[in-house]
């Protein structure tokens, strides 16, 4: 029988949860739950020079808002805790000094000046910055006596001299590294510390890690990692690299080009639904042209075969695109719930409307707009009877201005002053309550009765009704806010 499927993500809390954590936190996900195994999340904190405190908090808040549950972590536990490297200093320390004592690893004595002037060395002679191995073979009684001294040390692993290291990526088959190029990797640092190698290694085999899915950017790190699983004699989880998300300029995705907070996200009101169907389409698709998925559909689809390699652009127009196909699939009920701390924040006051006009004026607005915040902002129409007629402005575009110019137009038009009065007066014949269907029905026949065409007769009223030229269908409108509200609007304009 083949091992339990265990994978995790290893975030460093440095500042904001960045969006690339939830794009590798979902593939461990999607895997080990297409797998029937564990998602567990590790707190890669051992450098504490760029250590920010409510960061860690943070990390976990954007994986609870995203749905990506881990079974294991440093605020819920497990058996293989604790899950925050800088609780487990002791174990690192043990574990180098193990490697020591094997002959894999060695005490490296330099002071910071002493590196310096050695990479002022090669520089000088054109050669690429790396330790030299001078403390390599180091007899045992200068060791003693220098520890014994109480000099600093670092602990370096020895690293093969020749040959080559083979990572296996399970994604682009075998990559293959000179070992005589790769450094005499610092396993533990002169503080007692360990680095993120040491550590990271360390933890994936105590905490019998069997699937290593991370970010492309570690590649080159993955030789130092296969050699540190061969001086321990631990057999070495499967690596898959996973595409870097790119600006659009081909460059990893950086805050200048692109928002990387995820708390971003979450403020805009992008659903969780739409980001990870986002976050999986950049590396992932489901099969043939089917894009818009839930996270249970790419669990229960989930094949490694279908990771595209190509370096994916993150691009926020088809976020803006999937988002709004979930916004749409939503239950009205959740999606009603969920837009309301932001029409909030608009400064509606949602206590003018009964649960059920909400509801419809939600459903009404999700199809044209792409986030809870466009979606509430885009509410304005319902809950502002006061507004001012919009004017032409010198910084308005061509499209802006038509559309101002439209809605002027329309009230000063002859047909819309008909048109407006004849709709009164049929209002007139209601109750406060009248429903869509009779509001339906009184501007299909306005036309007609006036013999003027569509255009003429409802933008005036849509102009009227809402200081706009588009927007919702009118009819959904006028019902949300009543025959009340709306005489008193078209009163207010003219
Ligand atoms: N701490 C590393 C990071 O911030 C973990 C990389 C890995 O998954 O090995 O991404």
């Amino acid at each position: 029988m083949s091992k339990k499927v265990r994978v995790r993500i290893a975030p460093s809390p440095t500042g904001d949860p960045h969006v690339g954590t939830a794009y590798i936190g979902l593939f461990n996900y999607a895997f080990a739950h297409h797998e029937g195994g564990e998602f567990i999340l590790r707190i890669e904190d051992t450098d504490r020079t760029r250590f920010s405190s409510d960061s860690e908090q943070q990390i976990f808040d954007a994986m609870k808002w995203l749905g990506l549950n881990y079974s294991e972590g440093p605020d819920n536990g497990g058996e293989y805790g604790p899950y925050r490297q800088s609780e487990r200093f002791n174990i690192y320390k043990k574990y180098a000094l193990e490697l020591v004592e094997k002959g894999e690893a060695y005490y490296s004595f330099e002071t910071p000046e002493e590196l310096e002037i050695m990479k002022e060395r090669q520089k000088a002679m054109g050669l690429p910055p790396m330790y030299d191995r001078r403390s390599r073979n180091l007899s045992k009684e200068v060791i003693e006596e220098n520890l014994a001294k109480g000099m600093p040390y670092v602990i370096r692993m020895k690293m093969p001299l020749e040959g080559q290291t083979v990572v296996e990526d399970q994604l682009r088959g075998k990559i293959f590294f000179d070992n005589d190029k790769i450094d005499d990797q610092v396993l533990l640092k002169s503080d007692g510390f360990p680095t993120y190698h040491l550590a990271n290694i360390v933890d994936d085999h105590l905490m019998g890690i069997t699937h290593v899915i991370r970010a492309e950017e570690w590649i080159a790190s993955t030789p130092k990692h296969i050699q540190l699983y061969r001086a321990f004699g631990w057999e070495e989880p499967k690596w898959y690299h996973m595409p870097l998300l790119r600006n659009a300029d081909k460059t990893k995705i950086s805050k200048r080009k692109n928002p990387v907070s995820l708390n971003y996200y979450k403020e805009e009101g992008y659903l969780k639904e739409g980001l990870l169907n986002f976050l999986a389409l950049m590396g992932w698709s489901l099969g043939g042209e089917k894009e818009i998925f839930t996270l249970q559909e790419m669990i229960d689809n989930f094949s490694f075969d279908r990771i595209s390699l190509g370096g994916p652009v993150f691009d926020l127009v088809k976020l803006a695109w999937v988002n709004n196909q979930h916004m749409r699939l939503k239950d009205i009920k959740d999606l009603t719930d969920l837009a309301i701390p932001f029409i909030d924040k608009q400064g509606f006051d949602i206590s003018k409307f009964s649960r059920e006009k909400l509801e419809r004026m939600v459903e009404i607005s999700r199809e044209g707009t792409h986030t809870l915040k466009e979606l509430a902002q885009s509410l304005d129409v319902f809950f502002e009877d006061e507004f001012t007629l919009p004017v032409v402005t010198e910084d308005m575009n061509k499209k802006e201005r038509k559309s101002v110019e439209r809605v002027l137009e329309a009230l000063a038009s002859e047909e819309g002053k008909k048109s407006i009065n004849l709709f009164i007066e049929k209002l007139n014949n209601f109750d406060e309550e009248i429903n869509e269907e009779e509001i339906k029905d009184i501007l299909h026949k306005l036309p007609e009765e006036l013999n003027e065409g569509i255009g003429k007769v409802l933008m005036p009223l849509r102009a009227a009704i809402t200081g706009k030229s588009k927007g919702p269908d009118l009819y959904s409108i006028i019902s949300v806010i009543g025959k009340e509200r709306t005489l008193n609007r078209i009163k207010n304009v003219f």
